[in-house]
């Protein structure tokens, strides 16, 4: 098997029949050796129903269907574990991630590369997206210790060895695009245009954009906790100052007892802080209780075939 594509999909029913066109299509000029492993991440709608009938209609298009939506990190996961070939592409369901790239992208595997990601140029975008989007990046790759980057997605070509370390890597809260970046190997990148999404609808929200931004601060290094702690030295010294500051004052001009608003303001103002540092430490608490847990990526509930073991996530 020369190649495997991994497709995550989640209530996708409106594209299915023209992503499973492309494929065959643009799959077929690439090599004859190819599987589609799609996924069902427990969608409510024909989605399931339709990968059923193109693995009958095309022995080449395998499925395994979740046995909930355990999210599209999840989902890639289970495709990732049962891909059997030597490269191995993800790439989205709503053709946002064009086929046809895969036939630019596979030859850098022969060559000294073990990772090729698309990225997409921000051209049809509107300026403030592409602005909010840039500073979102600026932000997130100062706090971060993965390096992220703009326009870089889950769209990408793995050899198997690149696949072999990311199955490797078994933590709970998975944050791929940190994952990606985390096990290194050579990367190469290819541009592509940005596209629309063929139909139905983005499933990501801002409240998802920047619950997505907490994870990938979160999952890859405790800056946070740092920066707690040097917090509170600066909090700590400016109190120390303003005391003697105080002391100073009443010894040489006497008590006097105004401070009410000041009181209110530093016992008010310093609780929000200490509750936001609470959360930040609750966060990474969650996260450790998460881990320690051990429980499975996610579950299987149907697949077109045989399954590839070990996977402790199999039903
Ligand atoms: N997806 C998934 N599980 C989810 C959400 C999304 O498998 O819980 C899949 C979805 O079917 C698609 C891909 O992840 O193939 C990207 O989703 P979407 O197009 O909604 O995200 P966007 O392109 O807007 O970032
Ligand atoms: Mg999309």
């Amino acid at each position: 098997m020369k190649l495997s594509v991994v497709v995550p999909c989640y209530n996708e029913e409106s594209v299915l029949e023209q992503l499973f066109q492309a494929l065959v299509e643009q799959l077929g000029a690439i090599t004859s050796e190819y599987e589609v492993i799609l996924v069902d991440d427990g969608s409510r709608d024909a989605t399931l129903a339709m990968l059923r009938e193109f693995s009958r209609r095309d022995g080449r298009f395998r499925y395994l269907a979740l046995s909930r939506n355990f999210g599209k990190e999840s989902a890639m996961l289970a495709g990732l574990s049962q891909a059997r070939g030597d490269a191995v592409a993800i790439m989205d369901a709503d053709l946002q991630h064009p086929p046809h790239l895969l036939a630019q992208m596979l030859p850098y595997l022969d060559g000294d590369y073990d990772q090729v990601v698309a990225r997409r140029t921000r051209t049809g975008d509107a300026a403030v997206r592409t602005f909010a989007s840039r500073q979102y990046y600026r932000l997130m790759n100062r706090l971060s210790d993965v390096p992220l980057e703009d326009g870089v997605g889950d769209f990408r070509v793995l050899s198997r060895t690149a696949v072999r370390a990311l199955l490797a890597l078994g933590e709970y809260n998975r944050f791929s695009k940190g994952l990606f970046s985390w096990i290194g190997f050579n990367t190469a990148t290819v541009d592509y245009q940005n596209v629309a999404r063929e139909a139905g609808e983005s499933k990501w929200r801002l409240r998802d954009l920047v619950n997505y931004g907490i994870d990938g601060i979160l999952s890859f290094n405790t800056k946070p906790l740092r920066f707690a702690i040097h917090l509170g030295i600066v909090v700590s010294l400016s109190a120390l100052v303003y005391a003697v500051w105080v002391l100073v004052q009443a010894i040489v001009s006497g008590v006097s007892a105004p401070g009410y608003v000041t009181l209110i303001c530093a016992v008010v103002g310093f609780g929000g802080l200490q509750m936001i540092l609470l959360g930040v430490i609750g966060e990474y608490l969650g996260r450790i209780y998460a881990e320690t847990k051990g429980r499975p990526h996610f579950l299987l509930k149907e697949a077109s075939g045989p399954v590839v073991l070990p996977v402790t996530e199999v039903l």
